[in-house]
């Protein structure tokens, strides 16, 4: 008879196990945070479409019984997100006209989006992903074929951002042989990784991640999220350090949140543990108007007063261009204030 030899099996990753150990249960969220489950409004009616999901080290993030945490806020389903508000829509940012084969969406001259996974470690409530269709969108069938054509056949394309969802909830098999995939066609010369992973769950950034990351001639750029200074703590720095020591240039986009990050003094924090952390700001984004996420919304007038004040408070190259994105347009809107 023979036995399998368990040590000549792949072993799964850690990061897949503290991916399935996430909250998604509301009342584990709220036990764990020692938060009275009589406090913070709770609409069950919207885990249906979008479920909750909360990686342990984040949660450990939030402040334990604070139902106004700037961190909770990112990931508790409130009420307000069923209101139907004029506005906002489906699908925000017209991205569905933009698809072309194979999950590329190709709105901006020399970079194009690939739709890698539908998947992410947390569930951001204000997030347009919330209402993408990605099944019917998904690259990742028959080994991206369909993608990589478009890519081919398109020269003006130069850098291609892998997005999602979040891309690095595909395994590193997977991304590997995408990345190497992407190297063989000539007229590629960047690969740009949009990510909130390494802040949500920093186990992710592990030996398999840097191996194709450190490997190939196309350069990378990793483009982070993080929305409020809390959500940077020593995990999260030591597991950018390699990231770094790649030379993989580090930059963040945030979405500026009614409560959560939307006040001068937050957002100079925010810049200042970034750049401690080795990470550039680049964009500061006004909510993309989708269905759901109105309560999150600051007013552009707003917006644009805070952008002054914070353009008074921190060096110029730890200010985050104020954008928007507007349907149809060639680039991101950069507001002027
Ligand atoms: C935001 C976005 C990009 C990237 O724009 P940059 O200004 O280069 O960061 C590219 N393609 C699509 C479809 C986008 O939505
Ligand atoms: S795509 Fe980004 S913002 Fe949206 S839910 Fe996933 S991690 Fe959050």
């Amino acid at each position: 008879m023979i036995t399998p030899r368990p040590d000549s099996r792949q072993q799964a990753p850690l990061w897949q196990h503290a991916l399935r150990e996430a909250f998604t249960r509301p009342a584990d969220l709220l036990d764990y945070l020692q938060i009275d489950p009589a406090l913070p409004a709770l609409d069950l009616e919207r885990l249906r479409d979008f479920p909750l999901r909360v990686p342990r080290g984040f949660a450990a993030r939030m402040r334990p019984g604070d139902p106004a945490d700037p961190l909770f806020l990112q990931v508790w389903p409130r009420p307000a997100e069923g209101l139907v508000v004029p506005g906002f829509a489906l699908d925000a940012v017209g991205d569905l006209n933009k698809a072309r084969d194979g999950g590329v969406i190709h709105k901006y001259r020399g970079r194009a989006l690939l739709i890698a996974t539908g998947a992410c470690a947390v569930n951001c409530r204000y997030c347009f992903r919330r209402h993408f269709p990605y099944s019917e969108q998904l690259a990742a069938r028959e080994q991206w074929r369909g993608a990589l054509e478009t890519l081919a056949g398109d020269p003006s394309i130069e850098e291609v951002i892998l997005s999602g969802g979040d891309p690095l909830s595909l395994s590193d098999d997977k991304l590997a042989a995408l990345a190497q995939s992407l190297e063989d066609i000539p007229h590629l010369r960047r690969l740009r990784i949009h990510t909130r992973q390494p802040i949500v769950l920093p186990e992710r950034v592990d030996e398999r991640l840097l191996q194709w990351l450190g490997r190939g001639r196309l350069q990378k750029v990793m483009v982070l999220h993080v929305n409020h200074p809390q959500e940077l703590d020593a995990s999260v720095e030591r597991a950018l350090q390699p990231l770094r020591a790649l030379q993989i240039p580090l930059l963040n986009q945030s979405v500026l949140l009614r409560g959560i990050n939307d006040s001068a003094e937050t957002l100079r924090n925010l810049s200042e543990k970034l750049f401690a952390c080795g990470i550039l700001p680049y964009y500061l984004h006004v909510v993309d108007r989708v269905h759901g996420a109105a309560h999150f919304e600051v007013d552009v007038e707003a917006a644009r007063r805070l952008a002054s004040e914070l353009v008074a408070l921190v060096p110029g190259y730890l200010m985050p261009r104020l954008a928007r994105e507007d349907a149809g347009a060639a680039s991101k809107t950069w507001i002027a204030w």
